[in-house]
């Protein structure tokens, strides 16, 4: 995949690109704090030259945390989604946050429907770049024995946003961040939030 317009304007370069790959899975296999990922940081922007917006910490943390999340969202989606996984637990269940700041993310709190429902592959967290909300997986017993309903399928209600890497305008469903909108088993999903990570505007410091 070639790198896209905005992440060109940007600075960023495929090495650039791989450089934090490597500190990003560095951190995750060992557990790493945000404090290893700063000093790591530090020495790749030096390496490349690389002028960032916005300050240090906060582009730093925006990286650490979107992408250390983005990960473990995809994780769970792989052992949610396996076979077994399935037939065990058919249905699931959005819970919302805890998100700071809050995520706004509460409308689909409780929303309950069968894992192949196509409103997952456009809803399941994170649906923005603070959103720590989670999916919670449903048997069949737990249905049976809680009394729960699937949700009535709640509207698309899409609206227009522009894609901040790409810059093309987009469609993407009321209360998700453009960027955020494709299921972690979408391909090329992990490489998108590191990108977004680098790219997307923070507050002026
Ligand atoms: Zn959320």
């Amino acid at each position: 995949m070639a790198l896209p317009p905005n992440a060109i304007k940007a600075g960023v370069t495929e090495k650039l690109v791989r450089d934090f790959q490597h500190a990003l899975q560095d951190c995750l296999e060992n557990g790493e704090t945000f404090r290893t990922f700063l000093k790591s940081f530090d020495t790749i922007v030096k390496k490349h030259d690389w002028t960032y917006q916005g300050e240090t910490e906060a582009r730093a943390e925006l990286i650490y945390n979107l992408n250390t999340f983005a990960f473990y969202d995809q994780r769970r989606h792989k052992q949610m989604t396996e076979s077994m996984a399935l037939e065990l637990y058919p249905f699931w269940r959005y819970r919302c946050g805890p998100c700071i700041p809050p995520c706004n993310h509460d409308q689909w709190e409780g929303i309950l429907l069968p894992t192949a429902h196509p409103w997952w592959s456009s809803h399941f967290p994170a649906n923005n770049r603070y959103c720590h909300c989670h999916v919670e997986v449903i048997s069949i017993g737990k249905m049976e024995r809680e009394k729960l309903t699937v949700s009535p399928v709640p509207g698309e209600g899409l609206q227009t946003a522009t894609d901040p890497l790409t810059g093309e305008v987009i469609r993407v469903p009321a209360g998700v961040e453009a960027g955020f909108e494709d299921s972690p088993a979408h391909p090329g999903k992990l490489k998108r939030i590191l990108l977004l990570s680098l790219v997307l505007p923070l507050p002026a410091g």
